[in-house]
């Protein structure tokens, strides 16, 4: 990022992390990119994709998502910081229907094997040493990532656990650049878990590039977007 991000990145950071959300929700359990790419143009791509909520509510990463930013909004800190988060978790989980909570909603990093993965990710990529180019396999398109997300996961079930979304976000961001249309190929329109990797990865994207080249359609009727814009701009005045 050439310059620091202003209060519109924030904003569009929480926002569009809940538009990758609901829209990567809605094929959370379809097991092959390549249908799931078909399906998007049968609805005629992503640009014409207008999210609100009765058809594209946005998932349990959203809520907690939001109890997170929420908790970190009231400026506590510390134990009482932690406390905050817990009671808002709580509330959060009242408001699971119809938002299929679990994989990452309760994912933890706790073995070697996870580690191990990781580094064997980097590796591949061409990033172990922490600087690129970044090397991509050819092809690399639908198929090929759903097998590549699969290799990088926990479970056999690419972006289901908090070890492997990060990395399946990571592969979409460095590969889609500023291209909102191509990181939603990558990260939400997959055969693992989409929801949970397109939250992680469409968060960043907005904190680097802002809304620029989004269809308003995809965000404009987003569930919970005051909440989470509001929550962006308190976010904003307390890191400056
Ligand atoms: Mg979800």
């Amino acid at each position: 990022m050439d310059s620091p991000a202003t209060v519109e990145h924030y904003k569009a950071g929480m926002l569009l992390s809940g538009v990758g959300d609901a829209i990567g929700f809605r094929w959370e359990f379809d097991y092959s990119g390549p249908a799931i790419h078909e399906a998007v143009k049968k609805l005629g791509g992503l640009k014409n994709i207008t999210v609100e909520l009765h058809d594209w509510p946005v998932s349990d990463d959203t809520v907690l998502h939001l109890a997170t930013a929420e908790a970190l909004a009231t400026g506590k800190e510390g134990e009482e910081l932690l406390q905050e988060v817990a009671l808002r978790y709580v509330e959060g989980m009242k408001d699971m229907k119809g938002r299929a909570p679990g994989g990452c909603t309760t994912a933890e990093w706790n073995d070697q094997r996870q580690l191990h993965t990781s580094l064997r990710y980097l590796e591949l990529r061409g990033l172990s040493s922490g600087t690129g180019p970044v090397v991509w396999p050819d092809p690399y398109g639908p198929a090929e990532r759903d097998e590549a997300y699969k290799s990088f996961s926990w479970s056999g079930w690419g972006g289901s656990s908090g070890h492997d979304a990060p990395m399946i976000a990571l592969d979409a961001l460095l590969g889609a650049g500023s291209n909102w249309e191509e990181l939603m190929n990558r990260v939400a329109f997959h055969g693992g878990d989409s929801d949970s990797t397109a939250v992680i990865a469409c968060c960043c994207w907005g904190l680097l590039y802002g809304t620029e080249g989004v269809p308003p359609g995809n965000y404009n009727y987003l569930e919970y977007r005051d909440r989470l814009e509001n929550s962006a701009v308190r976010l904003f005045e307390l890191s400056h």
